[in-house]
């Protein structure tokens, strides 16, 4: 079999079929529909935009796809969603983000069911996995960002209440979302924090436009909150649980946000392919040059070396088993890696990955950010180190 960079699925008939049919609904009508609007990465999307995407992406069966059959989904194993996401990112096409579910949608909320109680199920978890209401995930403030026991936002009991006060910033999503699932310390207690689910429309509440990060995505938001009361109800799991809740979604988002690197990086390579194989230089094509011929090997071995880091961790943790290490160092390794590929294919443009409007320079800018958000590098090699030594 000769090697693609492309994964090969065909030894995997069902994978290979949805990986197919993801395409084609990429190619065929998302992207279409996307030049039809003129949308960019750095286009303000609205609710209006997006829920309709939602819709058919459910209705196709992505939406959710890794959920269990009876939350709607297809029970997908998480090396199964690892090759669906990669696949996603890897065509740019601007709203990826939420056919999955990744921005606001199950894979948002999909790792805190097990904490849910029944009425929080029904009302707010089964509502974003049916495409129908959208949540996000606030941890981060001002002042608290990979050392989050430094947050200052407080929930109080008071009654049959809690009371929030403080302010979260940086939430992916939040500008679309009815609700976010808010972890906060508990007013008086030094190392005691606890996960709510928070209403975004409910008093006390006020949602801005949070600050646009370098990609130039407005996807951001930050929310304050002011005595605002929230019912025990809603309160995720114990008090006390908080950090678990968040930090345990973390782990497992740090292996899935790899694969949506490596698909990212891929577009890059497969850009730089094309351009190489069309610039002419000295009266031949640059793929000619033994120099770029070099760089493009590099990329192709980065991305290589990442998704088979990201396959083997994704079986682990189908088997059940640990993978806490190897989550920080799939991130740490596809983050790091996927700049260099698309530093690479930026060099290999010219002018024209420098230019704004090309696709190589929103990339490059997307693919830079990701050795911070969801966990900074350093944060991983402390997190690989402390476990190790
Ligand atoms: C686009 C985007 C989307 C985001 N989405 C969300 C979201 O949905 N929800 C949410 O809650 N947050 C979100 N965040 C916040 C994100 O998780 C934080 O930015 C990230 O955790 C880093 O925190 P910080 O930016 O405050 O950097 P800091 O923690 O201040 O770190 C600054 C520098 O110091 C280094 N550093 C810090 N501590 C250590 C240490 N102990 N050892 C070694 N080096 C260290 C860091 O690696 C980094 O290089 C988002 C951020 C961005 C930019």
């Amino acid at each position: 079999m000769t090697f693609t960079l492309e994964p090969d699925h065909s030894a995997e008939p069902e994978l290979h079929e949805l990986v197919m049919s993801l395409r084609a609904y990429l190619l065929e009508e998302l992207i279409p529909y996307e030049q039809r609007l003129g949308l960019s990465p750095e286009t303000k999307l609205s609710r209006a935009d997006l829920e309709p995407i939602w819709q058919r992406s459910r209705e196709l069966g992505f939406y959710g796809i890794a959920l269990p059959p009876k939350l709607g989904g297809q029970g997908l194993s998480t090396r199964e969603l690892c090759a669906l996401k990669e696949e996603l990112m890897s065509h740019g096409s601007v709203l990826a983000h939420s056919v999955l579910g990744d921005m606001g949608g199950p894979l948002r909320a999909g790792s805190i069911m097990q904490y849910a109680s029944t009425y929080q199920l029904e009302k707010y978890l089964m509502p974003v996995i049916r495409g129908e209401r959208a949540c996000c995930f606030s941890i981060t403030e001002p002042d608290a960002g990979s050392d989050v026991r430094r947050m200052r936002t407080t929930a109080r009991l008071e009654g049959d209440e809690y009371i929030l006060d403080g302010g979260k910033v940086f939430s992916s999503a939040a500008p679309f979302a009815d609700f976010a699932i808010v972890v906060a310390r508990m007013d008086g207690e030094a190392e005691a924090y606890s996960a709510f689910l928070v209403d975004l429309d409910a008093p006390g509440v006020t949602v801005r436009d949070g600050e646009v990060p370098m990609s130039g995505q407005q996807i951001e938001g930050d929310i304050d909150f002011d005595e605002c009361r929230i019912p025990v109800a809603n309160l995720l799991g114990d008090v006390g649980q908080g950090l678990r809740i968040g930090i345990g979604r973390i782990n497992l988002n740090r292996l899935l946000h790899s694969p949506s690197i490596i698909g990212a990086a891929r577009r890059a390579w497969t850009l730089s392919v094309e351009y190489a194989k069309s610039r002419i230089v000295n009266g031949r094509p640059l793929i000619e040059l033994q120099a770029i011929q070099h760089k493009l090997a590099d990329m192709a071995t980065d991305i290589y070396a990442a998704r088979s880091m990201v396959a083997a961790t994704a079986a682990k943790v189908d088997r059940g088993e640990d993978v806490s290490v190897e989550a920080n160092m799939c991130k740490l390794f596809t983050a790091e890696a996927c700049f260099r590929v698309v530093d690479e294919a930026v060099q290999i443009h010219g002018k024209a990955g420098l230019t704004r409007g090309n696709e190589i320079e929103q990339l490059f800018r997307s693919l830079r950010m990701y050795r911070i958000v969801t966990g900074t590098s350093e944060i991983h090699r402390n997190a690989i180190a402390k476990a190790l030594t």
